[in-house]
């Protein structure tokens, strides 16, 4: 049996039988897979807390028929400061659920690998929206659905300092060379155009020291979640609402109650999460 050694982040769990879970693993090496985890639902199991959405780990993997199969491996981070904070948490959750359906099987992604590691360490020490922001841009840069910022989508002429306009379907902003889209277009002020632009060309590092207002980090939240809903097929950039009256249930823990296509009390539609971490209630039928 020839052992695969791979270090990766835990994008989803669901349960395969009474005792096994089947875990949606971002590899570094070898991008998204499914990886078989026998026998660690049974409360003795060492190997339960590899097996868990949220999850970094270094692990030993090897070929089945049809899926790879856990060995064992070494905790790297369970992002506990993340755990701690139900807002980091669905936050946490969003980007692993954005991740893990944009991903295809078995193909080596080290950019938005290196931009989910990121993106989780950020979380907890900055801003949510910041960070969400942040990630939402690069990930469409990343993907190569960056809107046009530094061109009139126009004519092509670079834009400068003055006012732009937001051309959604023709992807990104027309200049003053040439005007709205359409009347009553929405209008980008200088600061706001040089603010969108930050996002995509900053390094994470440089995001704690900008500067952005909480109406200027959903005025761009939203430019992005419309181009992504134009551009990205099925893919919305639609973030958690938050309810701190709805108990936050990690992974296997809630057992099967989800996957029934249920609108969730926390605004995620089972459909939307599809395995991992659920911060619905738990339903009667959970284990
Ligand atoms: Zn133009």
């Amino acid at each position: 049996m020839a052992l695969i050694q791979t270090e990766g982040l835990v994008l989803a769990v669901k349960p395969q039988s009474e005792a096994d879970l089947l875990v949606t693993l971002f590899s570094r090496e070898l991008g998204k897979v499914q990886v078989a985890a026998k026998g660690v639902r049974k409360a003795a199991s060492r190997r339960r807390a590899l097996a868990q959405p949220l999850i970094h780990a270094r692990y030993l993997l090897y070929e089945g028929s049809n899926y790879l199969h856990l060995n064992q491996g070494e905790l790297i981070s369970a992002f506990p400061e993340l755990r701690q904070d139900l807002e980091k948490l669905l936050s946490a959750q969003y980007l692993l659920g954005l991740w893990e359906r944009v991903l295809p099987l078995r193909q080596p992604a080290p950019r938005l690998y290196r931009l989910l590691g990121a993106a989780l360490h950020l979380l907890a020490p900055l801003d949510t929206s910041l960070v969400l922001t942040y990630v939402e841009a690069q990930f469409l840069q990343v993907l190569g659905l960056r809107p046009e910022v530094n061109h009139c989508v126009q004519c092509r002429r670079p834009l400068g300092a003055g006012k732009s306009w937001w051309a959604l379907a023709a992807g990104g902003l027309r200049g003053e060379c040439c005007g709205p889209p359409y009347p009553g277009a929405v209008l980008l002020s200088p600061r706001l155009k040089r603010l969108l632009r930050c996002f995509f060309y900053l390094q994470p590092a440089e995001l704690a020291a900008l500067e952005v207002s909480a109406a200027e980090l959903e005025a761009i939240h939203q430019l992005l979640a419309e181009h992504a809903s134009q551009h990205l097929e099925g893919i919305k950039l639609q973030r958690p609402l938050i309810d701190l009256s709805a108990p936050v249930i990690l992974g296997d823990e809630r057992g099967n109650q989800d996957g029934n296509g249920t609108v969730r009390k926390n605004g995620y539609s089972a459909a939307e999460n599809r395995g991992d971490l659920s911060g619905g209630p738990a339903g009667p039928g959970g284990d």
